[in-house]
């Protein structure tokens, strides 16, 4: 990445080397043939006897004497071509030249003084290929779209946007996303409420999610809600041409949305600058990058947010995000912009289908269910596409079959890549959520069940059961921690019953599991062989957070059995719980399959239907 980094600027910096080298090449061929040519074609030398002929021919008017010779100027030669002869010791020339009426002078010629031909001879024309070289330089760098000497003074214009036109409307699904970014809308457009409280919104929020989800889109509809200033730079702008440049930017940067005040500043794809500077370093660790971040850290905390500046920026790689960016008075909230489920879908495809004419015929929900894992950008694409085949085919609207072409050219290639599960696979995944939400529901000390998708989601998991628990609880009984473990390991049980194979797919919830069967075993005194003895003492989590063993090693394999033996009970009681309600898990599974999410109400409703009270309350 660090070559990657540097090739920039080298390449920039190229121009400016090599109109530098040209000049000096040039400039000795001017000092070292042009003049002298030039000096050959105006001063001709003569001998002595020469001279005293012409002198007698009375073809002189004037002689100039230098130190060492003199410098002849002919009567009738209109060219002023000069004549100079070696100076000799004659007392009679004087005289002989007052009698032939010629002009004397001993004047110093201009040519010979050493610091006009200094001047003339190396700087004005150092001079003057060094304007045009700037000048070239210029020009070149205007076309390539950056300055490349202008030192990051004058790039101001390309930031700043008056006004996105964009609202929340173009943003088709991300409901959370939009409800999170509505309260900044109402800050920037309301900020007195907030202030006479006495309340402070977060300076900057990070937009986390894949590419082409909308992040970008998302952030400038706040603008455009707002009615606000959007002033947007991508981090990959700051880290280019000279060192120092970024940082410069910044400040820039951070000076005009000030005087913009309210306004948004957005950066995008912070990742660039904002990558963890751990390790950065070691080999040709990138100063650059370090200094800008180190400006966006400092110009962050320096600024006032109730003058109405708020920062968002855009990620899909959050993991590699430095701490710093993270911390509270920083991007502190962070909001999800996950790949829209089948209803999000159709929304994006009814959002742009308004810039198409399509034919009243057109089935976008068919399409939407023909494009799982789909991105928003990706189905602009397809409208686009069908537009462009039903235009190739002479059609005057979008018809289904050019939809459905449309989907196959823009999405072949991505179910290889793994952006796209295929149809096993989300049958597996579909089965693993169900079984995780239904074994929940069915635990009466099983926190309750949020949100059920099978979406794949940014941090690389395939599907996902989020649970809250009712209440917020300091202290967990016993009980809660079993249904815990029996929850997390229902995901894989049901795998087991309905496929009677299994998958790597449930790594996560093994490993979750397992630490908490451990720590009822060894820290919290809640297994019947130990008692209440404290097996293992945790070190201050901030300081490296590896339990410390207060036991033998044979104590040891015993806590090792009594952990395994834990797993096992809560492993027999998912898949029994599942066997029970079976119906209900191929049922539920149905529907998340064909929804492909299902928020708390909707599970709770399938659950109603499908799962009978009294099967429930005997768990
Ligand atoms: P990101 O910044 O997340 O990579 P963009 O905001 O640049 O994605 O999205 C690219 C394009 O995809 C947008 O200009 C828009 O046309 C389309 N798009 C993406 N998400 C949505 C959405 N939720 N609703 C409507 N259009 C979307
Ligand atoms: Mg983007
Ligand atoms: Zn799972």
């Amino acid at each position: 990445m660090n070559t990657n980094d540097s090739g920039a600027p080298n390449n920039m910096r190229r121009p400016l080397l090599f109109s530098i080298l040209i000049s000096i090449v040039l400039l000795f061929m001017f000092n070292g043939i042009i003049v002298p040519m030039m000096a050959q074609r105006t001063v001709r030398e003569i001998t002595y006897t020469e001279f005293l002929s012409l002198l007698e021919q009375g073809k002189i008017s004037k002689v100039n004497f230098e130190t060492t010779r003199l410098v002849i100027s002919q009567k009738d030669d209109p060219d002023g071509v000069f004549l100079t002869t070696g100076r000799l010791e004659d007392p009679n020339l004087l005289p002989r030249l007052e009698e032939a009426g010629v002009d004397v002078s001993s004047a110093i010629p201009k040519e010979n003084s050493p610091l006009m031909s200094f001047l003339l001879g190396w700087i004005l024309p150092f001079g003057v290929l060094f304007l045009f070289g700037y000048l070239l330089n210029r020009s070149m760098a205007k076309r390539m779209g950056s300055g490349v000497m202008s030192f990051g003074k004058n790039t101001s214009k390309i930031y700043a946007e008056t006004t996105t036109g964009k609202t929340f409307q173009d943003v088709a699904g991300q409901d959370e996303a939009k409800e999170s970014l509505t309260e900044i809308v109402d800050f920037l457009n309301h900020p007195d409420k907030y202030l006479e409280i006495g309340a402070k919104l977060p300076k900057g929020a990070l937009l986390v999610g894949p590419p082409g989800t909308g992040k970008t889109l998302l952030a400038r509809a706040v603008a455009g809600e707002a009615k606000v200033p959007f002033f947007s730079l991508s981090g990959s702008d700051f880290v280019e041409l000279f060192v120092g440049m970024g940082a410069s930017r910044v400040r820039d940067l951070f000076k005009q949305a000030e005087e913009k005040a309210p306004c948004i500043v957005f950066i995008d794809e912070i990742d660039a600058i904002g990558k963890s500077r751990e390790g950065a370093y070691g080999v040709g660790g990138n100063d650059e990058r370090e200094q800008t971040l180190n400006q966006l850290l400092s110009e962050m905390d320096g600024f006032d947010p109730s003058k109405g500046v708020v920062i968002l920026a855009a990620t899909n790689r959050p993991d590699v995000l430095d701490k710093a960016l993270l911390r509270p008075g920083r991007f502190d909230r962070r909001i999800p912009v996950e790949r829209p489920d089948l209803a999000g879908r159709e929304a994006v495809l009814k959002v742009h289908a308004r810039d198409v004419r399509m034919s009243a015929h057109v089935d976008l929900f068919a399409i939407a269910r023909a494009t799982p894992g789909a991105v928003g950008a990706d189905l602009a694409n397809i409208i686009n596409e069908a537009a462009l085949l039903a235009v190739r085919a002479g059609r005057r609207v979008v018809e289904q079959p050019d939809l459905a072409e449309a989907v196959e050219t823009t999405l072949a290639g991505q179910e290889k890549k793994g952006k796209v599960l295929s149809p096993h696979e989300k049958r597996i995944v579909a089965y693993h959520e169900t079984g995780h939400a239904l074994v929940s529901a069915c635990l009466p000390h099983a926190e309750k069940v949020h949100k059920v998708t099978i979406v794949p989601r940014t941090m690389g998991s395939l599907g996902y059961t989020m649970q809250v628990p009712e209440e917020d609880k300091s202290l967990h009984s016993k009980e809660e921690a079993l249904a815990q473990i029996t929850t997390l390991l229902a995901g894989r049980s049901a795998e087991e019953i309905v496929f009677q194979s299994i998958t790597t797919g449930a790594a996560n919830d093994i490993e979750r599991a397992t630490q908490l069967a451990r720590a009822m075993v060894t820290q919290y005194g809640m297994s019947d062989t130990f008692d209440m003895v404290a097996l293992e003492t945790v070190t201050n989590p901030y300081l490296g957070g590896t339990p410390l063993r207060n036991h033998s090693e044979t104590t040891a394999a015993r806590v090792d059995e009594e952990v395994g033996r834990l797993i096992r009970t809560c492993h027999e009681q998912a898949r029994e719980i599942l066997h029970a309600h079976r119906d209900g898990l191929d049922a539920i599974t149905a529907v998340l399959l064909e929804k492909e999410s299902l928020d708390s109400e909707e599970f709770a409703a399938l659950c109603d239907q499908y799962v009978t009270k009294q099967l429930r309350m005997e768990n």
